[in-house]
């Protein structure tokens, strides 16, 4: 059976973040019960006519908005529908997304007894400052102190998220938040730079001068202090934002880098699986890949599925070509960067044909480097990331 990722979207936030552009509904009274009904009521759709059979699940992850919100029970209960209705690998990693805040993450033994088994803590930062510029509404002492509640609440495999380059901050403030991640003895750390997109709150912002970004200089300085802190705190880095030992990296996301078929369920949520199974010496992509997107309002997404409607709001074929690109550029953001003979047999096209310049001129920049078959990415191509990605456009 082929491994298989789930992901469920709970798109409900006890308050809108203001540098967040996601789908997220914030309301008076959390529809709890019918959000669950329609989850679940997409899921047996989904899976109606064998679509997504031959596949065992590998990771469940729950995320938002804010899932933590969502009353155990009822999450308790998608996920026993989910095992009832697929094959679940017995060492499945399952994730739910929890605020830090003592209040929001009271419920981690439910959670953990309703069969999550892995938690990743929205911990943004641990200085108090920089927590209220992010209009956060967890303390720096609760995000000091939520990995030691997930562990008392029975969860071995505990993330959190840092996010850097928030207004005021320096290379030190950076570091102090890096030190103070390693000192939770998280197992996972996700470190993501501060990006506003046009129109959310803290980018009107800092265009109107109200709050002040760290400039190019200083968001390169904190950047590489972040990166290397992590390193020496022994959170090797194995993709851009993302470090941890081999032996704790995340599954869920993981498969998202290497072409791993993923089954979405719910509002905003999107998914993706290969037209044809991969037949005995045909490969996996030969056919193509279908992606879709859920419709992306919470409100819509429950009245489609009491209709009894598909809440698809749009979907789209990918040939192989095109899972190659994704699968190259996808790859080139892994340390451990792309093999090409197994992308070959994988999507019956040989990388080197299509992509044999781009990735020279890459290597001659500097940015990969080959050894043998594998490519991967050099320092500086994790950091111009968005650079290489584009050359396979
Ligand atoms: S908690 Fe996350 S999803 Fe919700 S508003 Fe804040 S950043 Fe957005």
């Amino acid at each position: 059976m082929r491994p298989l990722g789930l992901y469920i979207h709970f798109p409900y936030c006890g308050r809108r973040c203001p540098y967040c552009d996601f789908a997220v509904s914030v309301v008076e009274a959390i529809p709890h019960r019918a959000y669950a009904d329609a989850v679940l009521a997409e899921l047996r759709m989904r899976l109606r006519g064998g679509a997504w059979s031959e596949r065992a699940v590998a990771s469940v992850y729950l995320g938002g908005g804010t899932p933590s919100l969502w009353a155990p029970a009822e999450l308790g209960r998608v996920l026993d529908g989910i095992a009832a209705a697929l094959p679940v690998a017995g060492d499945a990693e399952i994730t739910v997304e929890v605020n830090p805040g003592a209040a929001e993450s009271a419920s981690l033994p439910e959670l953990f007894a309703a069969g999550a088994n892995r938690v990743s803590f929205g911990t943004q930062s641990f200085d108090p400052r920089h927590l209220h510029a992010l209009g956060r509404r967890h303390t720096a002492e609760e995000s000091a102190s939520a990995v030691g509640r997930a562990r008392a609440a029975g969860f071995e495999n505990v993330s959190i998220d840092l996010i850097y380059g928030v207004p005021g901050q320096t290379v030190e403030d950076a570091a102090r938040d890096v030190a103070c991640a390693a000192a939770t003895g998280a197992d996972h750390v996700s470190a993501y730079s501060l990006t506003l997109h046009p129109g959310v709150p803290m980018e009107k912002d800092a265009r109107a001068g109200r709050i002040r970004l760290p400039d190019e200089d200083a968001a390169d300085a904190i950047e590489t202090a972040v990166v290397a802190g992590l390193q020496a705190a022994g959170y090797p880095r194995y993709e851009i934002s993302n470090y941890a030992p081999t032996d704790r990296r995340a599954v869920h996301n993981g498969g998202y880098w290497v072409g791993r078929e993923y089954l979405a369920l719910g509002a905003s949520s999107h998914g993706f699986r290969l037209v044809s199974g991969p037949a005995a010496a045909e490969p996996a992509a030969a056919s193509g890949g279908l992606r879709y997107h859920n419709l992306s309002s919470a409100e819509r997404y429950l009245a489609t599925m009491a209709e009894g409607a598909d809440p698809t709001a749009k979907s789209e074929h990918l040939g192989a070509d095109t899972l190659l690109q994704e699968r190259l550029f996808l790859g080139l953001r892994l340390t451990d960067g792309v093999d090409l003979s197994a992308l070959a047999a994988w999507c019956g096209i040989d990388p080197a044909d299509r992509y044999g310049a781009v990735l020279a001129g890459l290597e001659a920049e500097g940015l990969v480097c080959r050894e043998g078959l594998r490519v991967h990415p050099t320092e500086r191509g994790l950091r111009f990331a968005d650079s290489v990605a584009q050359r396979f456009f």
